[in-house]
């Protein structure tokens, strides 16, 4: 054989074996480019009454507020259950808490079922979750994971990630929690990934969740402002059930000291303890002289006052980080192929009602937050009046990638919505469940159901006692949802086509009839029903 020969027979597969290579490359390339990346940036507590995009009245959000001019704001985004860690298995899982089987906090979640993320992986996606999680079990259909152990400091957290071996471990961190987490995800972006692939990450705060230590910086901002007081504030109770008194969610009450921030360091170390004493010293001090002369009503506005600019302040620094990412997409051109989605894993009360916290399904705690953005597939500043909600989210995503949404999801994408064409029959009503009592703040057990026009509650099980209470509110007369028209004759056919509305809502997701999914982890395998039968939904 000569020698060109030889080498001749050797090159020929060389040569093809690398223009296959590379055109492979070009291929996975292309299709890759064409697969939009997901940013997924989601907040713990966060409402509507603190985000300028929807509320200017007591801060200014740019950041966030840049999503919204430059893609959608949804203004009837609703959460199935208002609570931290249901809110996040409905989200991986796109079932209702019933279905997933975390129905409170302190649930362990069953990372074993079936999650979007894990679907986004299996079709190529690299995935990463960053900062809260909340979900007990150790985080699976990630790529990356670095979370919060649990609820999560604000100042110096632990964080939990995979090591060397696999295996989770916990490492310290110095810092200020939203900012830790905000260099992370940046570093994840910039360091770790792998650039050939699309991505979703899940870049999630711990703030502005209680107790609402703001960062080194902000301590002071907000001093010299006094906040307009909601004007629901003084509310008595009066015109609904007797769980809305019963309840211990109140500025008056219930606050306490660490969260007045009149005691208290938290995981501080010497340093931070030095800052923070400077900045709520001297504000202490001038509290404590005036209290003697301050009426019962002083007092509680003074409370306000304390809270709401605290948790303002941690909603800040949110907002900076979430510039810092929006940055880095602008300057690498990621911007251009990058889904950006803001969301808070449910609403709040910022002083309405005289409370602080979520759980009812009262609109300020069933809202929250949905802005999205998507160059070219969004026209920007839209503003959508649809009924949408976090059991839409995991569809929405894969939809986003060109992944087939299961059948056994509970929610639809929203992906047509974006485009500004909501699907004919997309859902006009709505149904909610909250199960946590007994449990934190004492909130009833109840579940119901909502057009945006009306909401009929029925509020079941109270301190380990049954009750049989209904509320029914006009949200057009009554928005604040302060008079229950539940019996008034003049709502009858109302009461009876939400009634029969709340039925065929509840025998559609499967709920149990007792009410009592208990603390079982493992999800039901069909009980979603049909795809047609959710379109209905
Ligand atoms: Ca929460």
């Amino acid at each position: 054989m000569s020698r060109s020969r030889l080498t001749a027979q050797f090159l020929i597969p060389i040569a093809l074996t690398a223009g296959f290579t590379v055109l492979a490359a070009a291929t996975k390339d292309a299709r890759a480019a064409d697969r939009p990346n997901i940013l997924f940036i989601f907040t713990d507590d966060h409402c509507e009454q603190a985000l300028s995009a929807y509320d200017p009245s007591r801060i200014t959000t740019p950041n966030m507020d840049r999503i919204a001019n430059e893609g959608m704001r949804f203004n009837r985004c609703y959460v199935t259950n208002s609570i931290c860690g249901p809110s996040r298995a409905v989200i991986q899982t796109g079932k209702y808490s019933h279905v997933n089987g975390f129905i409170r906090n302190g649930n362990t979640f069953n990372g074993d079922q079936q999650t979007f993320p894990k679907l986004l992986q299996a079709a190529g996606y690299q995935t990463a979750v960053v900062g809260k999680w909340h979900l007990a079990s150790t985080p699976q259909g990630y790529d990356y994971y670095d979370v919060l152990k649990g609820q999560g400091p604000y100042y110096n957290p632990p964080m939990i990630t995979a090591g060397d071996n696999g295996k989770p471990v916990t490492r310290p961190h110095t810092g200020y929690t939203t900012d830790i987490i905000t260099d992370k995800t940046l570093n994840w972006l910039k360091e770790d990934r792998d650039p050939d692939k699309p991505f979703m990450v899940m870049y999630q705060h711990k703030a502005p969740h209680r107790n609402w230590m703001p960062a080194p910086k902000y301590l002071n901002w907000l001093d010299d402002v006094t906040l307009p007081e909601p004007e629901t504030m003084w509310d008595d109770y009066s015109g609904r059930t007797k769980s809305a008194s019963r309840q211990t969610m109140t500025m008056k009450e219930h606050l306490n000291s660490n969260d007045l921030k009149l005691t208290g360091h938290a995981t501080m170390n010497d340093e931070q303890i030095a800052v923070w004493d400077a900045a709520y010293g001297p504000k202490n001090a001038a509290f404590e002289k005036a209290k003697a002369n301050m009426s019962e009503k002083e007092i509680i506005q003074w409370k306000y006052q304390r809270y709401a600019k605290d948790y303002l302040r941690c909603v800040k620094s949110v907002d900076d980080g979430i510039g810092r990412v929006l940055d880095y997409l602008d300057q690498t051109g990621l911007a251009e192929n990058t889904v950006v989605i803001y969301s808070s894993d449910q609403g709040w009360y910022l002083g309405e009602h005289g409370w602080f916290d979520k759980r009812w399904m009262y609109e300020e705690s069933l809202k929250t937050p949905l802005l999205v953005r998507w160059p070219g597939k969004i026209k920007p500043g839209s503003v959508n009046e649809d009924i949408v909600t976090n059991l839409d989210y995991a569809e929405t995503f894969l939809d986003i990638a060109g992944v087939d949404v299961p059948s056994d999801m509970q929610g639809r994408s929203l992906v047509s919505i974006f485009q500004g064409e909501t699907p004919a029959d997309w859902r006009k009503s709505f149904y909610y469940h909250y199960y946590e009592n007994p449990g934190g703040h004492n909130v009833a057990r109840h579940f119901g159901v909502t057009t945006g026009k009306h909401k009929l509650i029925h509020l079941y099980a109270l301190e380990g006692e049954k009750i049989n209470d209904w509320e029914l509110f006009d949200l057009q007369k009554d928005p604040n949802e302060l008079h229950s028209v539940y019996g008034d004759a003049a709502y009858a056919k109302v009461q009876s086509e939400l009634k029969a509305e709340l039925e065929r809502l509840r025998t559609l997701y499967a709920v149990p009839e007792d009410n009592d999914p208990g603390r079982r982890q493992q999800p039901r395998a069909k009980n979603a029903g049909t795809r047609k039968a959710k379109k209905a939904a």
